[in-house]
C-alpha cells in the first residue's frame, strides 16, 4: 500500500486485523457507524442510555480521586443548565495539562452510569472555535482492534487515510454494475455511493449510498447461487431411487425401535419425493437438537441401498463420527448391511480393506469424518451423502464429495443450527429446506435458571444432588481469540476451583487447545461415565450426545451469543429426566444482556431464540462467519434488517438470468465479468451446493 503514514509494519498490521491488502480493500471498509455531531445537547437532558453525545461548556474545575488502580482525574464540567463529571483513568497528567478552565470546549463521548451519577469517560474534546456544527455532520467511526489501536491506528486514522485516498483517486472508480440496473433501480453510481459512504452530507445522501452498496452486495450473491443452480441443473441429471425396498422396508418394520414423529415422517416423504424426481438433491434439514434428525439420515441411506446406491454419512468429529457409527450398527441389527468406519485414527489394515470394499461394492454404509474426502477413498456407486452439523464443513468440502460419482451423489445437509429465513436464502439460495419443528414425545423441556454469581454455594448443592442422583454435569467457559490467554487462566482457575469444592467426585476437562488425542480422551471419560464432571469450552457444543448429563452450567454466560447459549443448551435434556440449564454472569450487566439472557430463561424454541440473536447482534457475529461455513462476508447489507432489499435483489437477479439465459447479451457483460471475479477473488463463493 502507499498512503502516507502506513508502512510496511502498520499495513502487515491491516492485513492481518482487517484483511485489508490494498488500496481497494481499504475503500471497501466501510464505517460502522456514523454519529450525528450536527446537535449539541444539554447537560440536563443527559441519561446513562444514550448514544454518543456533545456539549459545549466549561470545565469548572478538576481534581484527582481515588487511589491505586481506581485513581482517576475528574473534571467537572458545565453548559449552565447542569454538571457532568469527565473521567480520564489513564493519561492523566497530560490531560490535566492540557485543558484549563478559560477555554470553551466542545465534549464528545458516550454518557454512562457510574457510581450512581451520569459522566462521560475519555471524551474527546475540542476547542468550541476550532469546530463549526454546521460542518461536523455525519462523523464515520471505523471498526479498528486492540492491535491496531498498539500501531495508533484507530477510527481517526483510518477515515484520514481514507480521506488521503480519495484526493489521490482522480476520475471514476470503474462501475460495477450495468448502466441499466442502476437506471431501472435508481441507484447512485459508484463512485458518488463510495465517496458518501465515507464522507456523507447529510443523512439522505448515506442512505443512498448505503442503498446502492447495499443492493449490489446482495445481487451479486444473489446471482452468483442463481447461476450456480441453473448451471447445475444444466449439466448434472440426479440418480433416480425409484425403490421403496426390501431394507426401508425391514428397517421400519423389524428394527425401529419406536414410531416415528409425525414431522420426521413428513420429512422422509419430502426427501423421497427429491431421490425420485430425476433432480439431484441438495437438501438442508433443520432440526433443533435432540430432535431424531440421525434417523431421519439413516433412513434416507437406506432409500440409496434399496435402489443399489452407497451411502455415506460425514460428521465433523471423529468422536461425532464413532457415535454415529455405534448408534447406526446397534438401528442396523441383524440386517444384511455391511457399515464401516473410517477416520484419521482407522488403521493401515483395516483402512485398506475398507477402500477396497467400497470399490467392490461390498460396503453399503461409511461413516466417517474428513478422511472420506480423500481423494484414495472411492466408491462402487455413490448414490447418498449425508453432512451432519454442517456448519463446521467448508463449502469446498461439501463440493469435494460430487466428484466421488459420474454425477453427484443426493446431498443431505444436515443442522441443528436455525438458520433463519432471510439467511437460509442467502446461504443456501438453491437448497431445499425441511425443518423438523417437533421433539420426540416423552422429552421434558429444559429448565434454564439465570443465576448471579455470588450464589455459588446454591449452585454447587444442585450440583452436588444431581450428581448424587447419579447424573452428570458440563461447567462451560468461553474462550475467545481475542481473550485467548485471559480465557485459559479462567478456566484453568475454575477447573481446579471445581475439582477442590468437589473433590470426591472424577473431573475431566476438555478445551480446543489441548491436542487431538488427549481431547478425545478426556471426552470419552465423560461419555463412558467415568468423569462426573466435564470443564469444558465450547468445543463440546455440536452433537455430542452423553443423554446420563442433565445440568449445563454456563460461566460468563452474558459473553456467548444467545444460538450458541442454545446449542450449548441442547447438550443436555437428551434423557428421561428433568434436565437444567443454569446461566451465571456476575451482578454488573447491561441492560441488553440481561434481556437477551431472559430471552434464553423464556423460551427453548431454537428458532425464535436465532431471530431474537440476529435481530439483537446482527448476522455478521453469528459466531464467526468463517468457522459457521458462511461462505462470504457481508460488508454492509445486514440480514436482519435488510430482508426486504434481499427479496428484491434476487428478483432482479432472477430477471437478468430469465433474460439472458446463456449469458451472452451485451448490456449483462459487464455483470457476469464482475461476476466471474468475485468468485475469483472469494474462493467459496463460487461453490455453494
Ligand atoms: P439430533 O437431531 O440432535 O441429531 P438425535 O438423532 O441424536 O438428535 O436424536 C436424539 C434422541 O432421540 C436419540 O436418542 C434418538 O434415538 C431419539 N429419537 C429419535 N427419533 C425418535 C422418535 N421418533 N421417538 C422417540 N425417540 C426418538
Ligand atoms: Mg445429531
Amino acid at each position: 500500500m502507499f498512503l502516507p503514514g502506513i508502512g510496511p509494519q502498520r499495513a502487515g498490521v491491516l492485513n492481518r486485523e482487517l484483511g485489508i491488502y490494498s488500496l481497494h480493500d481499504l475503500l471497501y471498509h466501510f464505517p460502522y457507524k456514523y454519529v450525528d455531531r450536527s446537535r449539541l445537547y444539554y447537560v440536563h437532558e443527559i441519561n446513562g442510555n444514550m448514544p454518543y453525545i456533545q456539549l459545549k461548556g466549561h470545565i469548572l474545575s478538576m481534581e484527582t480521586v481515588g487511589e491505586g488502580r481506581s485513581r482517576r482525574l475528574v473534571a467537572h464540567f458545565s453548559d449552565g443548565t447542569g454538571v457532568i463529571d469527565l473521567v480520564w483513568f489513564q493519561g492523566i497528567k497530560y490531560v490535566a495539562g492540557k485543558y484549563n478552565t478559560r477555554q470553551e470546549y466542545i465534549v464528545f463521548g458516550k454518557p454512562t452510569l457510574f457510581n450512581g451519577r451520569v459522566n462521560i469517560a475519555h471524551p474527546e474534546i475540542d476547542h468550541a472555535s476550532e469546530l463549526t456544527l454546521s460542518s461536523m455532520g455525519l462523523q464515520p467511526h471505523y471498526h479498528a482492534t486492540e492491535r491496531m489501536k498498539r500501531s495508533y491506528m484507530n477510527s481517526n486514522f483510518i477515515q484520514k487515510a481514507i480521506s488521503v485516498l480519495f484526493n489521490q483517486i482522480t476520475g471514476e472508480i470503474p462501475e460495477t454494475l450495468s448502466p441499466s440496473i442502476i437506471a431501472a433501480n435508481h441507484l447512485m453510481p459508484l463512485t458518488e455511493a463510495l465517496r458518501a459512504i465515507h464522507f456523507p452530507k447529510n443523512p439522505d445522501e448515506l442512505r443512498r449510498a448505503q442503498t446502492r452498496l447495499k443492493f449490489e452486495e446482495l445481487f451479486y450473491i444473489q446471482l452468483n447461487i442463481l447461476r450456480y443452480s441453473q448451471e447445475r441443473q444444466r449439466k448434472y441429471r440426479g440418480f433416480v431411487f425409484e425403490h421403496v425396498g426390501k431394507y426401508f422396508n425391514e428397517f421400519y418394520h423389524n428394527n425401529l425401535p419406536f414410531s416415528l414423529t409425525g414431522t420426521q415422517k413428513r420429512v422422509l416423504k419430502e426427501i423421497r419425493y427429491d431421490v425420485g424426481s430425476g433432480r439431484q438433491m441438495n437438501r438442508l434439514l433443520q432440526g433443533d437438537v435432540g430432535s431424531g434428525k440421525t434417523l431421519v439420515a439413516l433412513m434416507s441411506m437406506l432409500m440409496a441401498l434399496d435402489n443399489g446406491y452407497q451411502a455415506c454419512l460425514m460428521a465433523p468429529t471423529e468422536i461425532l463420527a464413532n457415535q454415529h457409527y455405534e448408534t447406526i450398527k446397534e438401528l442396523l441389527f441383524s440386517m444384511n448391511i455391511r457399515i464401516e468406519l473410517l477416520t484419521g485414527s482407522t488403521r493401515k489394515k483395516q483402512r485398506e480393506s475398507i477402500l477396497s470394499g467400497l470399490l467392490t461394492g461390498e460396503i453399503n454404509i461409511l461413516i466417517g469424518t474428513h478422511a472420506v474426502l480423500e481423494n484414495t477413498v472411492n466408491f462402487a456407486k455413490l448414490g447418498m451423502v449425508v453432512i451432519d452439523e454442517q456448519h463446521r464443513f467448508g463449502v469446498a468440502q461439501r463440493a469435494r464429495l460430487w466428484s466421488k460419482n459420474f454425477n453427484p451423489p443426493h446431498v443431505l445437509v444436515m443442522t441443528a443450527t436455525p438458520i433463519p429465513r432471510t439467511l437460509a436464502m442467502t446461504l443456501y439460495g438453491d437448497l431445499e429446506v425441511s425443518v423438523i419443528d417437533e421433539l420426540p414425545p416423552g422429552r421434558k423441556p429444559i429448565v434454564t435458571v439465570h443465576q448471579f454469581d455470588n450464589r455459588r454455594k446454591s449452585l454447587y448443592d444442585s450440583i452436588r444432588k444431581q450428581i448424587e442422583e447419579g447424573r452428570q454435569v458440563y461447567i462451560v467457559f468461553p474462550l475467545i481469540q481475542e481473550s485467548e490467554k485471559i480465557d485459559l487462566k479462567n478456566l484453568e482457575e475454575g477447573y481446579q476451583h471445581i475439582c477442590e469444592e468437589f473433590s470426591g467426585y472424577t473431573v475431566c476437562k476438555v478445551h480446543g487447545k489441548m491436542k487431538a488425542a488427549e481431547k478425545d480422551a478426556e471426552m470419552q471419560r465423560f461419555i463412558s461415565g467415568e468423569a462426573h464432571i466435564m470443564v469444558a469450552t465450547t468445543v463440546i457444543e455440536v452433537g455430542v450426545n452423553v443423554p446420563n448429563a442433565s445440568v449445563m452450567v454456563i460461566e460468563n454466560a452474558e459473553r456467548f451469543g444467545l444460538s450458541q447459549l442454545h446449542q450449548l443448551r441442547g447438550r443436555v435434556g437428551r434423557g428421561a429426566d428433568q434436565s437444567y440449564c443454569i446461566l451465571v454472569t456476575s451482578y454488573k450487566l447491561s441492560e441488553d444482556t440481561r434481556r437477551r439472557l431472559q430471552i434464553m430463561v423464556e423460551s427453548n424454541d431454537g428458532f425464535k431464540i436465532a431471530e431474537a440473536d440476529l435481530k439483537l447482534r446482527g448476522p455478521g457475529d453469528l459466531e464467526g462467519t468463517q468457522q459457521s461455513g458462511i461462505p462470504f462476508n457481508l460488508k454492509i447489507a445486514n440480514l436482519a434488517r435488510d430482508g426486504q432489499l434481499l427479496g428484491y435483489a434476487r428478483e432482479v437477479a432472477q430477471a437478468v438470468i430469465n433474460d439472458d439465459p446463456e449469458a451472452s447479451k451485451p448490456e449483462n457483460e459487464l455483470l457476469w465479468k464482475q461476476l466471474k471475479s468475485l468468485r475469483k477473488t472469494q474462493v467459496n463463493w463460487a461453490s455453494i451446493s
